[in-house]
């Protein structure tokens, strides 16, 4: 008879966003006529700038006619791409990538989830707490992550971050073998220095550990004294495997393209990563479709540069608002200034949950409850940048009015 994968049956029950939506939608039955302002969309809301929309259409009358018809692409994605994206997201930042360690794909979160493939399944693993939950489950799918005790997976390396440490974790006492770092962070919305990830690229190259740095939020660092990618520290490329996403940048959510850094000095035990990778992508993944690619180039044109800049721009104002707003109603506030994500402390000490529950009651808005991103994350809200500036302003008047 056959068996399934038992890491599965271990999982908690509930995604933390179907929760969310669960705990909506009864509100919303039981008040008929409310209409709630949704802060806890990690989704974007612009369209796809023009130069996007152009290149999607030409790229498609390519495939209509046998001359240009593409089919099969390289699985480490077109030069024109890989190019782009080191010329425009590396290169001017002193970043030493290359275009031939760069593969694309459908975007960040399969990337950072797949990539377990490569590593054995008794490699500990530290995440920071709270985090994307995706690095989380993806390794307790795995095996890595041990039991789920309620709280806590029994094997994972939890990492608080939290105001008393800036939101910067610190360094584990027991040695991971593989560490998650994401930076501007979400959900706290944190950003690291340059100092900051120094440390972490040295303690991996001393402890032979492997960094899995997720930059998808790169795009919202208004500081330009702060890395966008780790390759800015030296030695990074001997310990670094990087994610890139066009999701958050140019709203690509929906149309799916990220990529994916190993450098080909990464190595373990003389065996290439970027040699694994290539053979697991072109075992398991047949590449990123060619008009998407040829969208995802077309960010980089000089008017869809501009274009997409404009988005981010109009989420960064919300995300500034949101900051100044809540901390002039005297919330304790930290992100939104490098990163869409803002991050409050709940008044009063209350639990994530119950101030979750209180703002969607009192104030009919929807935040997600800190919680949900790691145990460390109680007693926080997060709320995103990603909405209009007309719901952003309502849901920042209601929010303050709960102070008085
Ligand atoms: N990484 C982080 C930290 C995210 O928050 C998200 C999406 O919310 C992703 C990756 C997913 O990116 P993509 O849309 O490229 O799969």
């Amino acid at each position: 008879m056959f068996r399934i994968n038992d890491n599965f049956t271990k999982l908690p029950g509930s995604y933390l966003f179907a929760e969310v939506a669960r705990r909506k939608a009864e509100y919303l039955a039981r008040n008929p006529g409310k209409s709630l302002v949704n802060l806890g969309i990690g989704d974007v809301t612009r369209p796809l700038a023009p130069a996007v929309i152009g290149a999607l259409h030409k790229a498609s009358d390519e495939m209509g006619s046998a001359a240009t018809f593409m089919g099969y692409g390289p699985y480490e994605g077109y030069d024109f791409l890989r190019e782009a994206i080191v010329e425009n997201d590396y290169a001017p930042f002193g970043a030493p990538v290359r275009a031939d360690e760069l593969f694309i794909s459908d975007g960040a979160k399969s990337d950072c989830s797949n990539i377990g493939d490569i590593f054995g399944t008794d490699n500990t693993v530290a995440v920071c707490d709270p985090v994307y939950p995706v690095y989380v489950d993806a390794n307790a799918m795995a095996g890595r992550a041990g039991d789920w005790d309620g709280g806590r997976w029994t094997k994972l390396v939890y990492m608080p971050c939290t105001a008393e440490n800036g939101f910067m974790p610190d360094l584990p006492e027991e040695v991971p073998d593989m560490i998650y770092l994401c930076f501007p962070n979400n959900p706290t919305g944190a950003a690291a220095t340059k100092a900051q990830l120094t440390v972490w690229v040295d303690y991996a190259n001393a402890h032979g550990s492997v960094i899995l740095y997720d930059a998808a939020y790169r795009a919202y660092i208004r500081d330009d004294s702060l890395p966008r990618s780790i390759y800015e520290i030296p030695g990074a490329e001997t310990c670094a495997i990087e994610f890139g996403s066009f999701s958050k940048t140019a709203g690509f959510t929906g149309t799916r393209c990220g990529w994916t850094v190993i450098p080909r000095a990464l190595t373990c035990l003389g065996k290439s990563l970027y040699d694994l990778w290539m053979r697991r992508q072109s075992t398991k993944y047949n590449g990123t479709s060619y008009i998407i690619q040829r969208a995802a180039e077309a960010t980089y044109s000089p008017e869809g540069k501009k274009q997409v800049a404009e988005t981010v721009d109009y989420y960064m104002e919300n995300a500034l608002f949101i900051r100044s707003g809540l901390a002039k109603a005297g919330f304790e506030v930290y992100g939104g200034e490098n990163s869409p994500y803002i991050w409050f402390r709940t008044p009063d000490g209350s639990g994530s949950w119950a101030f979750f529950d209180r703002l969607l009651r009192e104030a009919n808005v929807a935040a997600t409850p800190g919680a949900g991103f790691g145990p460390s994350g109680e007693g926080y809200i997060r709320l995103t940048a990603f909405g209009t500036h007309e719901s952003t302003a309502e849901a920042v008047r209601r929010i303050a009015a709960l102070r008085g």
